[in-house]
C-alpha cells in the first residue's frame, strides 16, 4: 500500500468512527477507469480495453445484525441514509446516491447471497460525472467489502456482474459491464482486454513509463444534457442494425465483411444513422484487436493513430463527441501527442491522450490554452497510471 492509499484508508476509517461511534471492521478501495479503446461496443457483445486509474473510491464498512443499511458519503451534503434491506426495491431510492450501494446489497441478495445489514462510509478521489466511472467504483468497492465481510466467495468478475445489475435494475441506468469489470479486475501496469460477450479477459501489458510514454486524461468538466437519451438511441440503433443483418449482436459482423454489411443495410432501406452506428461498432472492435496486437508486440507508439481513428469514428459516425472533446483531441495532436480520443459515453466527460514523457508539459499547456481561447471551462488534466482493481486496504 502506498502512502496515499494508507492516508485515504485512515481518513475514511476515522470518518466512519466519527459517524457511527466505532471503528469499521475493514476498509476497501475500488478505482475509476478510463477506456483506452473500444467505445460503445460493450452493449454489442464486443471488445473493450479499459485501465484502472490511481483514483479510488474507499469504503469503510462494518456488519450490522439488525437488517439495517446505513449509508454516508463524504462527497454529498446528505446525512446518513438509513434503509431496511428487506424493504429494498428497484428504483425506489428516488435517484439519490444511496441507490448505488443499496443496489449492490439488493443485487447480492437477489443472487441468493446471505448479506445482512451494514454501516458504510464513503470517500472518493474519483471525479464524479466526468466519464471516469465513479458509479462503478462505488458499487465495486461496496461489493468487495460485503464479499469479504459476509464471506461470499465472489470472483472479481462475479462481483462486477452483480454491480452492473445493481446499476441497471436498481438505480435504473442502462450501462454495459465494462466499468464494473475494469474497477474489479484491472491489474497494475496493464490494460484489461475484455470480451463483453463471455467476459473472457486478458491482462495486456501497458507499462507506459518503461517505454518513455504517458497517458493523460483531459477531464473537460462539462456534461451536456443530451447524454442519456443519446445513449439509449445509439443502443437502439445498434440493435436495429444487428436485427437487420440477422446477427445476435454487431460483434458477430467480421470487419472484413463490413462493406458488404453496410451495402445490405442500405439496400434494405435502413436509416442512415443505423448504417453509421454499425460502421462505428464493427470498426471499433477491429481497432481494439489491432491495439492489442501492437501492445503485445511492443508497438505502443503506433497505437496513437488508432486512437485518433477511433475518435473520428465516435465524432462522425456515432456522433457522441462535443466541441470540448474534439478540441482536447485536436489541440493534443497539434502539440505533438501520438494519439488521443474521447473516452466513455461522450457529450463531455474526458479524453485520453498518449504522449512521449518529454511532451507532457507542452501538450498540457497547449490543451489548456486552446480551452481558454475557445472560452471553455478550464479542463482538469492528470496522468493515468494503469493501477490495480478493487482490494482491501485495511
Ligand atoms: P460517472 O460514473 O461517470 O462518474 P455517473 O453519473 O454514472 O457518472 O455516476 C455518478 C453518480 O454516482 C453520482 O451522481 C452519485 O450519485 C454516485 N456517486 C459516485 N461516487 C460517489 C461518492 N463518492 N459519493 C456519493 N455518490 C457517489
Ligand atoms: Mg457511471
Amino acid at each position: 500500500m502506498n502512502d496515499t492509499a494508507a492516508g485515504a484508508a485512515g481518513a475514511t476509517a476515522d470518518g466512519f468512527a466519527a459517524l457511527y461511534g466505532a471503528r469499521p471492521e475493514g476498509v476497501w478501495a475500488a478505482p475509476g477507469r478510463v477506456n483506452l479503446i473500444g467505445e460503445y461496443t460493450d452493449f454489442n457483445d464486443g471488445f473493450v480495453m479499459p485501465l484502472a486509474l490511481p483514483h479510488t473510491t474507499v469504503v469503510a464498512v462494518s456488519r450490522r445484525s439488525d437488517g439495517l443499511l446505513r449509508l454516508h458519503s463524504a462527497d454529498t451534503r446528505q446525512g446518513i441514509v438509513q434503509l431496511e434491506i428487506a424493504g429494498l426495491r428497484p428504483r425506489s431510492e428516488a435517484g439519490g446516491w444511496a441507490a448505488y450501494p443499496a443496489g449492490v446489497v439488493w443485487a447480492l441478495r437477489e443472487a441468493g447471497h446471505e448479506v445482512g445489514g451494514a454501516d458504510i462510509h464513503v470517500t472518493s478521489s474519483v471525479p464524479t460525472g466526468a466519464g471516469l466511472s465513479s458509479s462503478a467504483a462505488l458499487e465495486v468497492a461496496t461489493a468487495a467489502a460485503l464479499d469479504d465481510l459476509y464471506g461470499l466467495g465472489l470472483s472479481p468478475a462475479g462481483a462486477a456482474v452483480l454491480a452492473q445489475r445493481a446499476e441497471n435494475e436498481f438505480v435504473g441506468v442502462p450501462c454495459g459491464v465494462m466499468d464494473q469489470m475494469a474497477s474489479a479486475c484491472c491489474t497494475e501496469g496493464h490494460a484489461l482486454y475484455l470480451d463483453t460477450r463471455d467476459l473472457t479477459q486478458r491482462q495486456v501489458p501497458f507499462d507506459l513509463a518503461a517505454q518513455g510514454l504517458r497517458l493523460l486524461v483531459v477531464d473537460t468538466r462539462v456534461k451536456h444534457e443530451l447524454g442519456d437519451g443519446a445513449y439509449a438511441e445509439r443502443r437502439a440503433g445498434c440493435e436495429a442494425g444487428a436485427r437487420a443483418l440477422g446477427v445476435r449482436a454487431l460483434r458477430d459482423v467480421p470487419y472484413a465483411e463490413l462493406p458488404a454489411a453496410l451495402a445490405r443495410l442500405e439496400a434494405a432501406g435502413q436509416p442512415e444513422n443505423v448504417v453509421r452506428y454499425v460502421r462505428h461498432v464493427v470498426s471499433e472492435d477491429a481497432r481494439v484487436e489491432r491495439v492489442i496486437e501492437l501492445l503485445e508486440a511492443g508497438g505502443t507508439r503506433a497505437t496513437g493513430e488508432i486512437l485518433l481513428a477511433g475518435h473520428a469514428s465516435l465524432r462522425d459516425d456515432l456522433r457522441v463527441s462535443c466541441a470540448e472533446l474534439d478540441l482536447a483531441v485536436e489541440a493534443s495532436a497539434a502539440a505533438g501527442a501520438l494519439g488521443a480520443r474521447m473516452t466513455g459515453g461522450g457529450f463531455g466527460g474526458s479524453a485520453v491522450v498518449l504522449v512521449e514523457s518529454g511532451d507532457v508539459e507542452r501538450v498540457t499547456k497547449a490543451v489548456e490554452s486552446a480551452f481558454a481561447e475557445a472560452g471553455h471551462t478550464a479542463p482538469r488534466i492528470f496522468e493515468a497510471t494503469p493501477s490495480k482493481g478493487a482490494h482491501r486496504v485495511a
